[in-house]
């Protein structure tokens, strides 16, 4: 997506040869008009493929997944990464290492917000090693619904993640692509 290559190549900050910093129109202050040309970018590339939920991971991803969720006319379910006090029905869990935190949480949904019947798509800001997709994953699987599809806004192609979800035969689609981080601030695509 050209769009948001050019936002990148002009906002984005090289924090490390391994972080972006895209806090500018994504992570922190959002880019509406961005996030819905996104959300329509996804909604035409998975369209046809019966799309029951859109499931995504609080909280970077849930501008683009709610603007997918909308367009496909659907509801947007975000996984918490650590039980509410207020979630008194069963629920299932699965422990994720976040990337930029170093940490381990819980990734959490509701039992009854995922269904063998739902056909999936997972959305999200990033994709570097695959743990939180790959979380995600086990957590629809848990509940036997099917993933139909991965999108994800930008995709860091120098990290395993891209392989061990196609690995597993998922439908990939990244908006941008990034082949290389360089220290001193240049941002190499993919192809
Ligand atoms: P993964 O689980 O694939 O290793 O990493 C994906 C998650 O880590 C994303 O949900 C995102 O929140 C975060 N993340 C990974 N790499 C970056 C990055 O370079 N910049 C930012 N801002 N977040 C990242």
């Amino acid at each position: 997506m050209e769009k948001l290559k050019e936002l990148i190549k002009k906002q984005g900050i090289v924090v490390s040869e391994q972080i972006l910093n895209v806090d500018s129109f994504l992570n922190h202050q959002v880019d509406v008009e961005l996030m819905k040309e996104i959300g329509e970018e996804f909604a035409n590339y998975f369209g046809g493929k019966n799309i029951t939920k859109v499931v995504t991971i609080e909280s970077s991803g849930i501008a683009p997944a709610a603007m997918t969720a909308l367009n496909l006319k659907v509801p947007l379910l975000t996984l918490k990464k650590k039980k509410p006090n207020t979630m008194n029905e069963e629920f299932i869990q699965t422990t994720v290492k976040s990337f930029t935190k170093g940490n381990e949480y819980q990734l959490t949904a509701s039992k009854k917000y995922i269904k063998e019947e739902d056909h999936i798509l997972f959305i999200d800001d990033f994709l570097a090693n695959g743990d939180s997709a790959l979380g995600a994953i086990r957590l629809i699987e848990e509940q036997k619904a099917k993933l139909e599809g991965i999108g994800i806004v930008i995709e860091k192609s120098f990290g395993p993640g891209r392989s061990k979800l196609e690995q597993k035969g998922y439908d990939i689609y990244s908006l941008a692509r990034i082949k290389k981080l360089e220290t001193f601030g240049t941002i190499l695509f993919c192809e």
